[in-house]
């Protein structure tokens, strides 16, 4: 099996590093091949997604991505900006269900700004769509209002638009997700005021009569916001389009208060997928060593787990990442008084261990 690895930049580089080490101490026979990605890309071949790297990536049978972009690139054109790559990357690869687990190990409940008892053990999913939504949808721009008492002035507008197999592929993933968990899914929507997400509950409807083994509910967007902040042990499968899954995913990775433990999943049709850390590239700590490793290490998990189907090997890397916890090491980022604190090998070097 062959795994394309793309550091990237600022952090980057550091932290894959240390998911690579976990890798290679599985035992596994995974070939491991890197390329440069983002302002990388930029300074070695005068493109974030260069050539080699683009086929690397569509070659490999998962890739595992570290994060891109750096205050130096800042003036270049938007074309060349490292953030295009993974842009890039989600569009060459058909990566269409961004997966990203809100996970709080009970060690780290004190990080989260909500009270330990409604946070403490939290493990939900959420599955965002990425290629759909008012995002993408035409026509867009700024025209003369047509009626109204604004009219004659400018408006903007855009267009919300879901395909049924957008819907449909979408809804399939978070059933099958859900069959490696609690099987339970809540789809979220705002059926009550839009078509498209009128369209969306019903077919989210009829796909799930293939997954009766698994309970589906339905949730205006408005209240999962409520019930995320109030009562997210409850969920256990969120399922929603591009928008909402912005904006929920990153309200549900501050549940957990800990940006450097969170790792996120892009699957194209055949669980191919991208794997990356949910945090970006972190120039402010670049090249100083403390930057806490284990959304990526816990990256290559969810590859090994839904792309390389190595679920055995996925649980092995996760309950390691436990166990450096419980032991008491801790990166800057979520360190508290009466912790070990270390820098960004050690805690690799700790997970290797603890294999
Ligand atoms: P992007 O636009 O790429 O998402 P961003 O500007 O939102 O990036 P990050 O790069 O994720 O932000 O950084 C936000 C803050 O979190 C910074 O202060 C950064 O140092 C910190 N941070 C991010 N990742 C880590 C990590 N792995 N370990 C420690 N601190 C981190
Ligand atoms: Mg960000």
């Amino acid at each position: 099996m062959k795994i394309a690895i793309l550091p990237g930049d600022g952090i980057g580089p550091e932290i894959t590093a240390q998911a690579v080490k976990v890798l290679n101490a599985l035992g596994e026979s995974f070939e491991l091949e890197s390329a440069d990605v983002g302002g990388a890309g930029y300074a070695a071949h005068g493109h974030p997604l260069p050539q080699g790297t683009l086929a690397l990536a569509k070659a490999a049978d998962a890739v595992l991505f570290g994060a891109v972009g750096d205050y130096k690139y800042d003036s270049l054109e938007r074309a060349l900006r490292p953030e295009q790559a993974i842009l890039g990357l989600r569009k060459e690869l058909g990566l269409f269900a961004n997966l990203r687990p809100a996970i709080l190990y009970p060690e780290l409940a004190g990080a989260s700004t909500l009270k330990p008892e409604v946070v403490s053990g939290l493990d939900i999913l959420i599955i965002r769509e990425l290629t759909g939504d008012i995002y993408f949808g035409k026509p867009r721009g700024v025209r003369e209002c047509p009626d109204g008492p604004f009219a004659g002035q400018r408006e903007g507008f855009d267009t919300m638009r879901y395909a049924e197999g957008e819907i449909r592929r979408i809804a399939h993933v978070a059933f099958q997700a859900a069959r490696k968990r609690d099987r339970r899914v809540t789809s979220v929507d705002k059926a009550n005021v839009l078509e498209t997400f009128q369209f969306w509950r019903d077919i989210v409807t009829d796909v799930h009569k293939e997954y009766q083994d698994v309970e589906l509910e339905h949730m205006y967007v408005d209240n999962a916001a409520m019930q995320l902040v109030r009562a997210p042990k409850k969920f256990d499968v969120i399922v929603t389009g591009n928008m909402f899954g912005d904006i929920l995913s990153d309200a549900a990775a501050m549940l957990t208060g800990s940006i450097g433990m969170l790792p996120s999943a892009s699957l194209d049709a055949n669980n191919k997928g991208l794997y990356e850390p949910s945090h970006g590239s972190a120039p402010d700590i670049a090249g100083k060593g403390i930057a806490n490793p284990l959304a990526t290490i816990l990256s290559a998990a969810m590859m090994l787990r839904f792309s390389l189907g190595k679920a055995e090997q996925a649980d092995r890397i996760e309950n390691a990442v436990k166990k450096v916890l419980a032991q008491g090491l801790r990166t800057p980022d979520i360190y508290e008084d009466g912790t070990t604190k270390v820098g960004t090998e050690q805690m690799g070097d700790a997970v290797v261990n603890a294999l």
